[in-house]
């Protein structure tokens, strides 16, 4: 079985294009823990950990590897200073309380081995509590709380990061990035999508937002002036920008047929189920800002202000830039003719080589 387990992972990495991979095998909790460092070639890697469960350790791996390329081609793509890198924390369940703080103090330690060529940060399922403790013991970590010195919470400059992206994307499809009058709908109004939401509705656009917590949706849209749509309605609902907000996956074959809007422009990562959907969506006429783009702005804020010293002036101008990356990626797209996701793809490289 081991053997198994080992000639696996053997193939993973060899046909991994990354430069390192750390296995470890936490035999307190039985997780396993990887991190991936995919690239250094513009900086140190970061990315974040992600705690989750998953069926066999060998496809969470994968997740690592596959995540870890991701952030190499996003802060390629937004030009900041650091390469890809990201780790998985493979539990086998649910993990609280002192088991979860012991867990988190023995990956920093495997972090800090690392010594400086792998930064972490929050990812699904980790927190900025859990940064603070993986913060006790190394010092390459962002999104600490700003008590214990850190940037708090990357949401709401996601969201900031996000509307700059919309204002682009409608610019390119509508020739005006006035938002006053455009029907935006946020699906998922957590950390992100809430702010992101108020920010529209300041923009006097007219938001529909949908949440599987409907109490949180309706809260929301009493505050702001949205209307509230449900949740199984709202990839199907008319409108000129569909700004998923919750999770991935949500644009594939059965889904993009349904579409009625003119803009997909949100936070979520991953949202094409698989790669050719961005090809669907340009035949459906629908312009897709890539994921890994537009919801760059809680990296643009974290890394700038805790490791590059940005002021706010500097995070703001950076924020407003991905509409700028965005802009470009359009034009390349229009220019080759080929998908959104593809000339992002290229920005990357183009910035890599
Ligand atoms: P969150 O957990 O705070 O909010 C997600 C919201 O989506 C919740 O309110 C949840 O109830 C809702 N939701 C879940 N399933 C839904 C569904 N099927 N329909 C409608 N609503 C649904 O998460 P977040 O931090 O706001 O992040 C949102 C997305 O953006 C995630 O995909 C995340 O990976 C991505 N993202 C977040 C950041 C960040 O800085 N937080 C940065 C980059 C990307």
């Amino acid at each position: 079985m081991r053997e198994y387990v080992f000639r696996v992972f053997e193939e993973l990495v060899r046909s991994w294009d990354g430069e390192g991979v750390v296995v470890h095998f936490d035999q307190p909790s039985g997780a396993w823990m990887f991190v991936c460092v995919h690239s250094t070639r513009r900086g140190p890697a970061g990315g974040g950990t992600r705690m989750k469960t998953y069926a066999a350790p060998a496809d969470a791996l994968a997740d690592a590897m596959r995540l870890s390329a991701a952030m190499t081609f996003k802060m390629a793509c937004v030009d900041m200073p650091f390469g890809g890198g990201k780790a998985v924390l493979a539990v086998p369940g649910p993990l609280d309380g002192e088991e979860r703080r012991g867990l988190l103090l023995r990956y920093a330690d495997l972090v800090n081995v690392l010594s400086g060529n792998y930064y972490t940060g929050p990812d699904v399922n980790t927190s900025i509590a859990d940064m603070d403790i993986i913060g006790e013991r190394c010092p390459y970590v962002f999104c600490r709380s700003e008590g214990r010195g850190g940037s708090g919470d990357p949401g709401p400059h996601t969201a900031r990061g996000v509307f700059h992206g919309i204002r682009a994307s409608v610019w390119q499809v509508f020739g005006t990035a006035d938002l006053a009058g455009r029907v935006v709908l946020v699906q998922g109004v957590g950390d992100v999508g809430a702010a992101l939401a108020r920010q529209l509705a300041e923009a006097d656009a007219r938001v529909l937002i949908s949440d599987v917590v409907a109490a949180r949706a309706l809260d929301l849209a009493g505050q702001i002036g949205a209307n509230v749509v449900a949740p199984d309605q709202a990839s199907s609902v008319e409108c000129d920008v569909y700004a998923p907000c919750a999770l991935g996956g949500t644009l594939g074959a059965q889904s993009i047929p349904r579409l009625r809007c003119g803009v997909v422009a949100g936070s979520a990562n991953n949202q094409l189920a698989e790669p050719e959907d961005a090809e669907r969506l340009r035949d459906a006429g629908i312009l897709y800002a890539p994921d890994f783009v537009i919801n760059a702005g809680g990296v643009l804020y974290a890394w700038g202000v805790e490791r590059l010293g940005w002021t706010r002036d500097t995070v703001d101008v950076r924020l407003e830039g991905i509409g700028n990356t965005l802009a470009e990626i359009y034009a390349r797209a229009d220019a080759a003719g080929i998908t959104t996701a593809a000339a992002a793809d290229d920005l990357a490289r183009s910035r890599l080589s």
